[in-house]
């Protein structure tokens, strides 16, 4: 489905292209509901933001937006549609029913090795490509891996995704992500290489 961007005064595009039902999710900026693609019968994730709300985060919505218009990997959730009003962004994605790799985990302590093996294969699959198109995610984390309907993980959030004008051998300096999965050379205030910033430890608590 190709990408596209429509800019009217309210939601009725929104309601034109998609059923919209519950919640199923909310994050610091968003908050994601179920929704159907009236034409297809899709189910899709609608991310909800409030423009004023997001205030000095805005730019974050637009890296992002940019960003996963130019991802298209079976590994990386698909961004189908962005609808923005002159309150709202609505950002139309690929529905992933498993839920967060995080929870996943918590719920079941530990991971097989069999399991983790395949998700870890899908992963690295997902960042080389994401690294293949010149940029860096950043925010690395099971909490930014959902599972779909078909038991795969899909990478989402790239709100502080960098991707360097003189490629990803450029160094970095903006210290960004999650401090319980950063980099050493991050937390050391050093620059880094945004390729190799990327840590999957499971959280302490
Ligand atoms: P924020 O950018 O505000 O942190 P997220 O993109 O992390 O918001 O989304 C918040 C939550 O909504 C996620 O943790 C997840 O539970 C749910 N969610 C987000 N995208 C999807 C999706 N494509 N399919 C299903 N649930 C989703």
């Amino acid at each position: 489905m190709p990408v596209e961007r429509t800019e009217p005064q309210g939601a009725e595009e929104l309601y034109r292209h998609y059923e919209v039902y519950e919640t199923i999710g909310s994050g610091g900026f968003a908050k994601v509901k179920l929704g159907r693609h009236l034409l297809t019968g899709e189910k899709v994730a609608i991310k909800i933001m409030n423009k004023k709300e997001l205030g000095e985060d805005l730019p974050r919505v637009q890296v992002e937006i940019e960003a996963m218009k130019n991802l298209s990997h079976q590994h990386v959730c698909r961004l189908y549609q962005v609808i923005e009003t002159t309150s709202k962004i609505f950002i139309v994605l690929e529905y992933c029913p498993g839920g967060e790799l995080f929870d996943y985990i918590i719920a079941k302590d530990r991971l097989s090795e069999e399991e983790t093996r395949v998700f870890f294969r899908q992963i690295v699959s997902a960042l080389a490509y994401v690294h293949s198109q010149g940029y860096a995610h950043r925010d690395l984390k099971p909490e930014n891996l959902l599972i779909d309907a078909d038991h795969n993980l899909k990478l989402i959030d790239f709100g502080l995704c960098a991707k360097p004008k003189g490629g990803l051998g450029y160094e970095l300096m903006t210290c960004c992500g999650s401090p319980a999965y950063a980099a050493p050379e991050l937390i050391q205030g050093k620059t880094y290489i945004g390729s190799e910033y990327a840590s999957l430890r499971k959280k302490s608590t």
